[in-house]
């Protein structure tokens, strides 16, 4: 069995499987093995009945000694039974699954973990998971692999496929030498994959890591330097030298541009000027005003005859970004009164502007307008998603493309945007303020732009980094806000609860030993806050497992004004504008990285209303609680981020969140900075030998 070879080689895989496989995006045999464990569990050993005390997840082996019992009301149902050892006894209840009554017997024996909780002043373990007792004996000491799942595609599904791979597939060649792997430190791939699936320990986990994690980083380097050396002087005979159009932007807005973004923008014309293809990055905090310097240099290629194409991450920003832009045009065409490009359509030499639209989730009619207008030229600022690199869409005479929100795309998605046109110039926008030694190592074939001043009318944001005892005077600030006119975000790290999801699968954080199943949840949360809440107030939940026409739905109402309070998973962290709303509160902060938390702060003091942030975190160390008082003092991005790096040490590696930045699988630039660095090195020293 090959890497490539399709899953459906897996014993246990068929077709149905394979379909749900694809949800996650393994359709090979060599997907499936890079599909890595998100967490890992471990056991603890058996407790006493006797001495557990509420409030503490514990594993027990134990007999049950009453038959079960459901009990129905309306329609939910609870399940009882007692079970016991030596050293006492307890009730066990679950909820809504009133099935399990008949695969519990009298007098068999089980061992369940859960969480022990009071109930009348009884302890009872509520919802736990029973282990199998030859599993536990076998599992006790190892480290167990949680996966990211899907509906139809269990964990044990995922494990079982993963050891018969392990077992069945011949490994591609190593591509370092051995005296490369022992210069950086790094074990085999080999060994490294069949590592991260079933780590023996610690330390074991930690160096196939590390194998891995350089795996990402090097390529993406490696990549960048090629195009570096290969393409930094490119010249074009893209010609992009009269900028009416966009100064007349300029003039039309309700604005002043800001210092940077006119900076921005000039440096964006001397590369169209320079007769090289421009290579660009623009680095801006959130709310700094990216958008309006992407059209304005959309607008000069329009003037110019040629398209532009800007390309997001997510349907819901190709929609805001297209309507923003709309809205922008509108402006410029009927400042004072007066039309600024001619009914035939022409504006010295070039076209007028029209926009179109273009995302996967259109109708086939819609995208085959969308492809027309756009490869016979009439459209020339092309807004959309992934869906613009298709190998249906053709362009005319494309001559700039944007990236926004870089971070999500990688650089193979990039280049192939700009491969359909002929030495096209890229721009590529991020909103993460990454510290210059990071971005010059990840962003080496880009030049770089910083807008770093926010608009005038801007009120600082301000914070409070507080604990749940805060929550009913937050209760009160959401009303507060509300009834003054204004929204609110909440933040759940979760979706639903755990009962509800079909793989109930818990997993515990080391450092805080709190389960997944105890942070705070989108759906209930709504629920309880629709209660808490008066009644006029109107408040929806939002998150990713949503259905995409569902979400947009929910967004769009809430930017409309039709919804107040927003409970929402981190989906709407990137780009979402909705200048009204000054609240942003965040339960269970202690479960993201600053960058993340900073990004989602951003969603609020988009206007000259004065915004608030809320970080509420639950049970959490002390360490964590100085992390986030880092939000507290500062509301800038690149002094966040330079916090972050230098407060994590190396050796954090077990455990630690993800900062969200830069999406590699598993590396993490802050948290594995030490590997970054080395992998830096050798990208160098590869480079050094491919030369010669
Ligand atoms: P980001 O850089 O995060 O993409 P946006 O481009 O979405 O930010 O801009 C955020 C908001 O700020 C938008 O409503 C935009 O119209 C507004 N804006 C942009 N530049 C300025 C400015 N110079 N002065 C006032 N408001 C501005
Ligand atoms: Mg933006």
């Amino acid at each position: 069995m090959d890497f490539s070879d399709s899953i459906n080689s897996i014993k246990g895989i068929g077709e149905k499987t394979a379909n749900n496989y694809k949800k996650l995006n393994i359709e090979t045999v060599g997907d499936l093995l890079s599909h890595f464990p998100r967490a890992y569990d471990k056991y603890s050993d058996i407790q006493n009945i006797g001495t557990l005390v509420a409030g503490e997840n514990a594993i027990i082996k134990c007999k049950l000694v009453k038959t079960p019992v459901v009990k129905y009301y309306n329609k939910r149902s609870s399940t009882h039974v007692m079970v016991e050892d030596y050293s006492g006894q307890i009730e066990l209840i679950w909820y809504n699954m009133p099935f399990l009554k008949n695969s519990l017997h009298l007098g068999a024996y089980y061992i369940f973990r859960g969480n022990v909780d009071l109930y009348k002043g009884k302890r009872v373990m509520r919802q736990p998971l029973s282990i199998g007792l030859k599993e536990f004996d076998k599992d006790k000491k190892k480290l167990l692999p949680i996966y990211p799942l899907t509906a139809g595609v269990s964990n044990k599904s995922i494990k079982k496929s993963v050891d018969y791979a392990l077992h069945n597939v011949s490994f591609p060649e190593e591509k370092f030498s051995n005296s490369f792997l022992k210069k950086y430190n790094i074990i085999t791939k080999e060994k490294a994959i069949k590592c991260i699936h079933n780590p023996k320990n610690d330390d074991d986990y930690v160096l196939a890591r590390r194998r891995l994690v350089f795996d990402e980083f090097f390529t993406f380097m490696y990549g960048i330097h090629k195009l570096k050396s290969e393409k930094k002087l490119l010249k074009t005979d893209v010609k992009i030298d009269s900028f009416n159009l966009s100064n007349q932007l300029i003039d039309s807005l309700d604005f002043e541009l800001t210092e940077d973004q006119l900076k921005c923008f000039e440096d964006i014309k001397s590369d169209f000027l320079s007769g090289n293809v421009m290579n660009r990055l623009i680095q801006g905090d959130v709310g700094c005003g990216k958008t309006v310097v992407a059209l304005l240099a959309m607008l000069a290629a329009v003037e110019n005859g040629y398209q532009a194409v800007i390309m997001v991450p997510t349907q819901v920003l190709a929609v805001q970004h297209f309507e923003t832009i709309n809205q922008m045009l509108e402006r410029l065409k009927t400042k004072g009164g007066r039309v600024l490009y001619g009914k035939d359509g022409t504006f010295s030499g070039g076209k007028k502007p029209r926009t179109v639209l273009l995302t996967g989730k259109m109708r086939a009619k819609e995208k085959r307008e969308a492809y027309e207008l756009i490869e016979t030229g009439v459209a020339n600022i092309i807004v959309g998603t992934h869906a613009l690199i298709q190998e249906e869409v053709n362009y005319r005479k494309l001559a700039l493309v944007i990236t926004d929100e870089q971070h999500r795309f990688g650089v193979r998605q990039r280049d192939m945007l700009k491969d359909k046109g002929k030495d096209v110039h890229v721009l590529v926008m991020s909103a993460t303020p990454i510290p210059r030694t990071l971005s010059l190592m990840l962003y080496g074939d880009l030049d770089i732009s910083v807008i770093k001043s926010m608009p005038l009318n801007r009120k600082p944001i301000k914070n409070c980094v507080v604990g749940t005892s805060y929550r009913p005077a937050a209760y009160k600030f959401i009303e507060k806000e509300v009834k003054s006119g204004h929204q609110a975000y909440i933040i759940c790290p979760m979706i639903g609860s755990l009962q509800e999801s079909e793989v109930p699968i818990d997993y515990r954080d080391p450092e805080t030993d709190v389960y997944e199943s105890e942070l705070e949840n989108c759906i209930e949360y709504t629920e309880n806050l629709r209660k808490v809440l008066p009644m006029w107030i109107r408040v929806e939940y939002v998150h990713g497992k949503m259905d995409a026409k569902e979400k947009e739905d929910v967004l769009k109402r809430f930017s409309n004004g039709d919804i107040d309070v927003l409970v929402s998973t981190t989906v709407i962290e990137v780009g979402i504008n909705v200048p009204n709303a000054t609240l942003m509160y965040i339960e269970n902060a202690e479960r993201f990285g600053l960058a993340t938390l900073h990004q989602l702060r951003g969603r609020v003091g988009r206007s000259d209303l004065q915004s608030y942030c809320i970080f509420m975190y639950g049970k959490t160390s002390v360490k964590t609680q100085e992390r986030l008082s880092v939000l507290n003092e500062s509301n800038d991005g690149f002094y966040i981020a330079n916090e972050d790096l230098r407060q994590r040490g190396p050796g954090d590696v077990l455990g630690v969140k993800q900062s969200g930045e830069m999406e590699f699988k598993l590396g993490d630039i802050y948290n594995d900075n030490e590997i970054l660095k080395t992998a830096n090195e050798a990208v160098q020293e590869m480079i050094r030998n491919d030369k010669t």
